[in-house]
């Protein structure tokens, strides 16, 4: 019929992307229902294993995905994974449009001999133990080393590096889990190395993570004064942002401030890429990475890594590479460009596929803050609404949205988890949190979070 049927909308993953999209097509229009599937029985994405434990003021968003989640047109269905216990296609079948948010689940990899040896992580992994994430919860990662390496030089190789070095009576009134702390407890890691491939000028990560390492007690600095050489003459042509980033750095060179009581250091190392992870003498656990040394093409943020064919070896018994997050496929039916590791669209409408949006990392690709994920999801929403003005995407037939999708899954033997049974969690997990003067101790099991959930 042509009767005023409201649009329905499907968002995949219930991350930031998710929510923010929601948010957005809910406060813009009146009729338009919103339902959120969501692999894990627990919403908010890297909100929840992602952010450092020690950042609890980004965590604030919650609440206001929270709202969103708790808006009479949206619905929350949690333990749903799309493309295994339903397909896309079915989801297009039962709402008039689809919207992928589901981030990026996977890692880049380093592409050298020996990153499978034993005390060599990936930082998805390693975050994802530390913050609690299911598949994570075995990662039991050896500490016993005097010496850590992360390579890459953004945000999350410096939250690593941080979590590494922090003192514990800090983390342990944050909701870092408590098998983390009790491993880092034990942990005789004193220095952390952080790796980039190019130099001072082109590093990734943000001041305020930069502060936090030089702010940590009783660590100091180990930098190099060689690998800011010329630095200083080039300030007066930065950007604002990079220029107080760069002169931040260079006090660092300078000054040594705590060196006298400082028992623990972390320093960057620049112009420097792997080549291969070092074995033991049995060959199954690291003692060191082999890096190429690179030199500079170009200035500024275009600068290119040229390798100079000579290497250095740097002793670790920890290897952790922070070297980006990467989408995967969801679905063979809907397109990827494996390429640039996304899902390929204009402005969020994917591309050469009517009723299907995207947005966030799985949209842009695995950068940005949770603003710039904001930013896009909103886009995502309005090109949305604009095809349903337009009549580019048609809502005039009614569609069966969850009913549909819910009776599906329980012909699969799939029973999703509800906003208000995810509420029970988050309850169960703040009173186990009190006992232990935390804000919250994350259940890490999905078998006991349905448990809770469901009890
Ligand atoms: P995600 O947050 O990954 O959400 C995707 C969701 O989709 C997940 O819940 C996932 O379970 C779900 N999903 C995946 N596959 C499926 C499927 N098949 N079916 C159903 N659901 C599925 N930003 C800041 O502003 N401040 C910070 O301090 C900060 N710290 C960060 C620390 C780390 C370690 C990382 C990795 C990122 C950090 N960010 C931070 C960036 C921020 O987390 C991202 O911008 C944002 O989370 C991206 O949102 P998203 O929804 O696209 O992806």
């Amino acid at each position: 019929s042509t009767c005023a049927s409201s649009p329905k909308v499907c968002i995949v993953g219930g991350g930031p992307a998710g929510f923010y999209t929601a948010q957005h097509l809910l406060r813009a229009r009146s009729d338009v229902v919103v339902d959120i599937y969501e692999r894990l029985p627990v919403p908010f994405g890297l909100v929840r294993f992602g952010v450092a434990p020690d950042h609890p003021e980004v965590k604030n968003v919650i609440n206001t995905f929270t709202q969103t989640a708790q808006h009479e047109r949206c619905s929350f269905y949690g333990n749903v994974s799309v493309g295994t216990d339903v397909s896309v296609e079915e989801l297009k079948k039962a709402y008039h449009a689809v919207v992928l948010s589901y981030g990026a689940e996977g890692n880049r990899p380093m592409g050298v001999p020996g990153e499978n040896l034993a005390g060599v992580f990936s930082a998805r992994d390693f975050v994802g133990w530390y913050n609690g994430l299911p598949s994570n919860k075995e990662l039991c990662p050896d500490l016993s080393s005097d010496t850590a390496v992360v390579l890459g030089q953004g945000n999350v190789a410096l939250d690593v590096a941080r979590i590494l070095l922090s003192p514990l009576d800090f983390l342990k009134k944050t909701d870092i889990t408590q098998q983390a702390l009790e491993s880092l407890r034990a942990s005789r890691v004193r220095r952390v190395l952080i790796v980039g491939r190019r130099g001072p000028l082109q590093i990734a990560c943000t001041i305020k993570e930069v502060r936090e390492m030089i702010n940590l007690p009783e660590t100091k600095a180990d930098m190099l004064p060689g690998d800011f050489e010329g630095i200083a003459e080039a300030l007066k042509d930065l950007p604002r942002p990079r220029k107080r980033l760069t002169e931040l750095m260079l006090k660092t060179v300078k000054v040594d401030e705590g060196s006298l009581k400082a028992i623990k250091q972390w320093g960057f190392r620049f112009l420097r890429s792997p080549v291969e992870v070092l074995p033991d003498a049995d060959g199954k656990k690291v003692t060191g990475i082999r890096l190429a040394v690179n030199t500079l093409e170009g200035s500024g943020e275009e600068a290119r890594a040229l390798p100079t064919g000579q290497t250095q070896d740097l002793e670790c018994g920890l290897l952790i590479s922070s070297i980006g997050y990467k989408s995967l496929p969801i679905d063979p039916s809907v397109p990827f460009n494996s390429r640039t590791s996304t899902v390929p669209n204009e402005m969020g409408r994917v591309s050469h596929t009517g009723g299907l949006y995207c947005s966030g990392w799985v949209k842009r690709g695995p950068t940005g803050v949770i603003a710039t994920t904001m930013n896009d999801s909103f886009e995502t929403a309005r090109v949305l609404l604009k095809d349903v003005d337009s009549g580019t995407l048609d809502v005039s037939v009614n569609k069966a949205g969850a009913q549909e999708i819910t009776g599906l899954l329980k012909s699969r033997g799939v029973r999703p988890v509800s906003f208000s049974e995810w509420e029970k969690i988050n309850s169960e997990e703040m009173r186990r949190g009190e006992a232990l003067g935390k804000p919250r101790e994350k259940v890490l099991d999905v078998s006991e979070m349905l448990e809770v959930a469901w009890s």
